[in-house]
């Protein structure tokens, strides 16, 4: 028998022979101690020495109610007493159908139809495809349609599909040959506003210039793509009201169909279900993934307005079919306990009670304004970046090799929070089922480890 400690120290060692980590540089990685994680219960992560952390980006975004919710682990333990898989294409599964007609009860107006994959990038890839063949061959469409528009600092994945309208240059320049052409509008990232304007006195000059591409391009443009509310990825970046709403006006006006990419605002990150209902927007197509099983299993899906579903209906001779599917499509674990998450929702009233919570945090988040290297702190909800500057004048960022974000979050490990920046912006996303106990000493370890590493002050 080997003892807890011979154990955890062979884990290291062989995180470190055999995992080649996402989004990771493994040669800085090879030099930390990697923090592995054993057990989750509600919003506190525990590692293989008992250590505990709260999960201060909800594991990537995703975790809704808390780790080890128990009827969304009732959920898959039933229906694994069922069956684990069964395959969507042809046959149908039970869980499959109650959980898309519960995401068609609660996705925005004139949404009727779920198309199930397993990631976010793939309901975009997906989106992207349904928009470009519904335009090829429906009576209503227009083979002429055939671009993208999407914004500047969008992401949408990491398929080659959903890299070709994401618009970070750090992720995605390297591929640059390998994508398809989409048109760029700039995305309304206020604090460095593309224009050199100011909100509200810049009268949207980004949507100026944004009804001009699409009023340029309508007759090419099969979709425009967006995140909406928040663009995520991007350092968490808050859209100035209005703008969602605008935007669904021009893709109505010029005949662009809308995506909606609520891969990451969806399942109420943002304090509503969707945030499109911030701006009482309802798009032609809905990405969603994420939080959509409340964090537990893999899945996604992609919803269309029933127009959209009907132009690749004909006779099989006609090739009309949407000729896409991924193996476990409708997975019945990931369905079950994706159909429970909605569940809670509703049982223990998620978004009413979110509301307080999203103030506790507003307010908690103002002296974080007030710190010398803190340039910006943008909030929606629960979605928070805290985005630092090497000099808060000049708005100069910091020297990408100095890590700041990366210093920022390895010194919050030490305050009990794991959390993980986006370049040099902080994230904080915590889980919507976080008590407000939780939400202070997320805030806490977040405003120390800031200073800590700003400003050298070593923590209170
Ligand atoms: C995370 C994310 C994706 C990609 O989802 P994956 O499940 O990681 O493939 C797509 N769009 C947005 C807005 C995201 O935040």
């Amino acid at each position: 028998m080997k003892t807890t400690d011979e154990r955890n120290r062979q884990l290291e060692i062989d995180d470190k022979k055999y995992l080649w980590h996402p989004f990771t540089q493994m040669q800085d990685y090879m030099r930390e101690r990697p923090l592995i994680i054993e057990e989750g219960d509600g919003c506190l992560l525990k590692d293989i020495y008992g250590n505990e952390y709260i999960d201060g980006v909800s594991s990537l975004w995703a975790n809704v109610h808390g780790h080890r919710k128990e009827k969304l682990d009732i959920a898959v333990r039933n229906q694994l007493s069922k069956i684990a898989h069964s395959t969507l294409l042809g046959l149908s599964n039970i869980p499959a159908i109650e959980c898309a007609k519960k995401l068609i009860e609660i996705a925005p107006d004139g949404l009727t139809r779920v198309f199930y994959s397993d990631s976010g990038s793939t309901a975009v890839e997906i989106a992207l495809k349904i928009a470009f063949q519904y335009h090829q061959q429906a009576d209503t469409g227009d083979p002429k349609k055939t671009k993208f528009i999407s914004l500047t600092n969008a992401y949408h994945g990491d398929t080659i599909g959903s890299v070709s309208v994401g618009g970070i240059d750090l992720f995605h320049a390297t591929y640059k040959s390998l994508l398809f052409y989409s048109i760029k509008a700039q995305s309304p990232y206020c604090y460095r506003c593309p224009f050199g304007r100011s909100y509200p006195q810049c009268d949207f000059e980004c949507l100026k210039e944004m009804e001009e591409i699409i009023k340029t391009h309508s007759h090419e443009a099969a979709a425009l793509v967006i995140e909406p509310i928040v663009q995520g990825a991007a350092g968490i970046l808050v859209q100035p009201p209005g703008y969602l709403k605008k935007v669904r006006e021009l893709c109505t006006k010029y005949n662009v169909i809308m995506i909606a990419d609520e891969v990451a605002v969806g399942f109420g990150k943002t304090g509503r279900m969707f945030a499109c209902e911030h701006e009482g927007v309802a798009p032609d197509i809905m990405a969603i993934a994420k939080g959509i099983s409340g964090g537990y299993l893999p899945l996604a899906a992609t919803l269309t307005r029933e127009e959209i579903y009907e132009g690749f209906l004909g006779e099989q001779e006609e090739l009309k079919t949407f000729f896409h599917g991924h193996t476990y499509t409708g997975n019945p674990l990931a369905c079950a306990v994706s159909l429970a998450n909605m569940e809670v929702f509703e049982e223990e009233h998620t978004l009413e009670n979110l509301q307080e919570k999203i103030e506790c945090l507003k307010e908690r988040l103002q002296p974080f304004a007030a710190l010398p290297h803190v340039g910006e702190v943008r909030q929606r909800g629960f979605m928070v970046g805290i985005e630092l500057v090497a000099d808060k004048t000049s708005k100069e960022p910091y020297l990408p090799e100095e890590r700041i974000g990366h210093k920022v979050i390895m010194e919050a490990r030490k305050h009990g929070v794991i959390i993980r920046p986006l370049s040099d912006v902080i994230v904080l996303m915590p889980p919507l089922g976080i008590s407000i106990d939780g939400l202070n000493r997320l805030c806490d370890a977040a405003y120390n480890s800031i200073r800590a590493i700003t400003e050298g002050k070593p923590a209170a």
